[in-house]
């Protein structure tokens, strides 16, 4: 088995972030990813200081890259489960065989969305029906926006109410939520229309969402959509080994993104579903550096109990 420092799982912002604060550290890391982003559907990323309106493939690609230049290896796959081993060690099993062993884990690896199941919506997600205006509010100002009421009930209302903050002209469709009268007296004080009815589809063209068909009456024209999905974090690696959860469900850590698990940090989407790119990076790059901590103090104990050489940085 190949031995690392630290083996990081998951190789969007957050794990990438956290790989290269570990080789700057000199300390010996690999990072396994299944290649499969969040905003991968979307095609220009916002909101990220000095990276903004950049494609998000390439953010990843040049991430990778500076990983590579302080010495961390990348390998494409799947991580399929997490062994603790005796002295404070970890093997990290991947799809089709084979295991990385590590004294330390990052496991970095995102959440999922689910969205409502109307047909021609997932056509559209990350283009232009989306799920968040300060990521993509602004390139759709001003024009004919629609908010879909998805499962999460008072998350679609705040949305509804948010979106109109980009736009005079903002549709709500509640779907299947069944609003109070006080709800959509707050609604249309806000400013927003409210079309009520069982959403059948999203109807679009090449050139993009031209409307929303609902059950009875016309179509209602939209040139853009948001939604709420329910998100949902890919923590299968962490609840396995035993990471204690919050009253939410959600894996719980330190500001750092320390798991309850001695040598575990869980930072980005995978414990957080608010954190957006930079702030998904600005995690990795916490964890990082008390892992960092974490190895240095565990390497005083061991020159202490019993080598008379103090342990190589790597
Ligand atoms: C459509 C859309 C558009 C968005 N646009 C923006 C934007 O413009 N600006 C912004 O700030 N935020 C945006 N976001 C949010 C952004 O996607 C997240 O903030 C960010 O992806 C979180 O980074 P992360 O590293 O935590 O997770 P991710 O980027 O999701 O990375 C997780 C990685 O782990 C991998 N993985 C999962 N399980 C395993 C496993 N078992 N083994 C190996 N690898 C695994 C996945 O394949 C993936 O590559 C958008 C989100 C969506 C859905």
């Amino acid at each position: 088995m190949a031995e690392y420092d630290v083996v990081v799982v998951g190789g969007g912002v957050a794990g990438l972030s956290a790989a290269m604060m570990l080789g700057r550290s000199r300390r010996r890391v690999v990072l396994v990813d299944a290649g499969e982003p969040r905003n991968a559907p979307a095609t220009h990323l916002h909101g990220f200081l000095s990276r903004d309106g950049m494609d998000p493939a390439e953010l990843l690609s040049t991430a990778r890259r500076e990983v590579a230049s302080y010495g961390g290896e990348l390998l494409a796959g799947r991580a399929v489960g997490i062994d603790r081993l005796d002295g404070a060690r970890f093997a990290v099993r991947l799809a089709g065989g084979g295991r990385l062993g590590a004294r330390a884990v990052v496991v970095a690896t995102g959440l999922r969305d689910e969205l409502p199941e109307i047909p021609g919506l997932r056509q559209r997600w990350g283009q232009d029906v989306q799920f968040c205006p300060y990521c993509h509010g602004y390139e759709v100002r001003d024009s004919a926006l629609g908010v879909i009421g998805g499962e999460d009930r008072s998350f679609s209302l705040r949305q509804a109410q948010l979106i109109r903050q980009w736009s005079d002209d903002v549709v709500f469709f509640p779907h299947r939520i069944d609003l109070e009268a006080h709800e959509r007296e707050r609604l249309v004080a806000r400013g927003v229309r409210i079309v009520d009815g069982e959403v059948t589809r999203i109807v679009s063209d090449e050139t993009g969402v031209r409307g929303v068909e609902l059950a009875e009456g016309p179509m209602v024209g939209r040139t853009a959509l948001f939604v709420g999905p329910r998100f949902v974090p890919s923590d299968e690696l962490l609840t396995a080994l035993g990471c204690e959860v919050n009253d939410e469900g959600w894996v719980a850590t330190d500001r750092t993104g320390r798991t309850s698990i001695d040598g575990v940090w869980a930072p980005g989407n995978v414990v957080d579903h608010t954190a957006q790119l930079i702030n998904a990076a600005a995690a990795g790059s916490a964890a990082a550096i008390a892992l960092n901590n974490y190895l240095v103090a565990a390497d005083v104990e061991k020159a202490l109990n019993g080598h008379t050489e103090p342990v190589p940085a790597n």
